[in-house]
């Protein structure tokens, strides 16, 4: 026998049960970001490898070592799975001219690609929602996407989800701050590690975002960066700050936030739990004015966010959140061949009125049909031997209670009752 083919590692399939809970999910998703008069944009999985090194950096953690990266064998592209929404959302923003025109408020969900030590809430292949507003300046924007992240956690049943801010500023300001930071490396120069080191002088920002336990107290003490913002960078700070304060919405300021990707500038965020493990981020996003223009459209500011699918499913199933088991209303059994006809008449028809029905396929005994009906979680079976078939008739059966009799009614009559009794049982729950 050949060798079973597994799926690749860090890439996981997901199964009905879970997929059910998913499809749940991205219903709440989807009317909360109608809610903000957000609409949907599909990117292509697949986009130019020059398209993230422009847009996220050369040196960062995904462009440095994440992604994964081909050369088309026909055409000799090189071309790389998506390790993120933004660059993608703004090339197409480009490439459509979107950034003029209504929707400027787009989102997306779908899978993205980083080639990442597989762990608990950490995979190579996830699932993110991204949200993305082009066209606007003020910090109006920004708070409200903020403010979007706490209704969500209210929405799905979260709480201890902490908001972190920070701002990171404009390039000149960061350009003064990079210098300090630098010297300030230098005199702890011996316990850099060999990204830190790699990163002195390229991108010294970066070894803020460090994942490394041995670098954690030398990066808190580092200048911050906060203290480097001119006024119009505080003052757009303030204003995201007031909003949040007007709004009841508690926040830190974390200086030490400065996120994984080179494109933001002035407003960044995270919602951080602490109920699963070190992946705590469930949310994080910021300001990046100069990513249209970099990418070759024209100037155009804008803000987005990304949150990670499998870690926020993770946190509602700590939460005590259930799946609803979605079951059948009708299993329909039948046997003979007058039977088996009639049976996918009366399948379409009572689909026809909205119900939904599983039609008993493969044969077998009465018996074993209804071990099956039980089974499938359905309200009623609906069954149909020859000897109803003959009179276009069929039993109804009502599942969810013990010794309730089945009755025998004109095929044309069970749809009526069916909706009939979900009704009545409906109430009395
Ligand atoms: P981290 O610091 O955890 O590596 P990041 O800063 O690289 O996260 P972003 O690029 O900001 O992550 O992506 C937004 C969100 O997507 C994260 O907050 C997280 O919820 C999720 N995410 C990122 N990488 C992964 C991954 N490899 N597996 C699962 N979820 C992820
Ligand atoms: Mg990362």
């Amino acid at each position: 026998m050949s060798q079973t083919l597994q799926s690749v590692r860090g890439m996981n399939d997901i199964l009905p049960d879970e997929a059910e809970f998913w499809e749940v999910f991205e219903d709440t998703i989807r009317s909360w970001l109608k809610g903000y008069g957000y609409r949907p944009i599909r990117m292509p999985i697949v986009e130019p490898t020059p398209l993230f090194k422009r847009a996220i950096g050369e040196v960062t953690d995904i462009v440095e070592k994440e992604m994964y990266s081909f050369e088309d064998s026909l055409n000799g592209e090189q071309l790389t799975l998506r390790p993120e929404g933004t660059a993608g959302c703004v090339r197409a923003v480009i490439q459509h001219g979107l950034a003029n025109q209504v929707p400027r408020r787009l989102y997306y969900i779908g899978q993205m690609f980083r080639h990442e030590r597989p762990q608990k809430g950490r995979y190579r292949q996830f699932h993110q929602v991204g949200v993305e507003s082009i066209g606007f300046a003020g910090p109006d924007i920004d708070a409200e996407m903020i403010l979007m992240g706490a209704r969500l956690w209210a929405d799905l049943g979260l709480d201890g989800i902490e908001l972190q801010i920070n701002s990171l500023g404009q390039p000149e300001e960061r350009a003064q701050h990079r210098a300090a930071l630098i010297s300030y490396f230098e005199e702890h120069a011996e316990i850099l590690d060999e990204d830190a080191k790699r990163r002195l002088y390229t991108n010294p920002l970066r070894i803020l975002d460090t994942k490394n336990p041995a670098l954690q107290d030398m990066c808190a003490a580092a200048p911050k960066l906060i203290d480097y913002l001119g006024e119009a960078s505080l003052a757009h700070f303030e204003g995201v700050q007031r909003v949040l304060r007007d709004a009841g919405v508690p926040f830190v300021i974390n200086p030490r936030l400065v996120r994984g990707l080179d494109y933001y500038n002035l407003t960044v965020f995270e919602w951080v739990t602490d109920k699963l493990g070190a992946q705590g981020t469930v949310c994080a996003g910021g300001r990046y004015d100069g990513l249209v223009e970099q990418l070759g459209g024209k100037s155009t500011p804008a803000c987005g966010f990304a949150m990670g699918v499998e870690r926020l499913i993770a946190l509602i199933k700590e939460s005590g959140g259930e799946p609803a088991a979605p079951a059948p209303d009708v299993y329909l059994v039948h046997q003979g061949e007058a039977a088996s006809r009639l049976a996918f008449r009366v399948a379409e028809g009572l689909r026809d009125h909205g119900i939904d029905v599983l039609l008993h396929c493969g044969g077998g005994s009465f018996k074993s049909q209804m071990k099956k009906a039980d089974g499938s979680g359905a309200t009623f079976a609906v069954v149909i031997g020859d000897d109803e078939a003959a009179t276009g008739e069929a039993q109804l059966k009502y599942l969810r209670e013990e010794g309730v009799e089945q009755r025998k009614l004109k095929v044309d009559d069970l749809a009526d009752a069916i909706i009939g009794q979900l009704i009545d049982s409906d109430e009395e729950e």
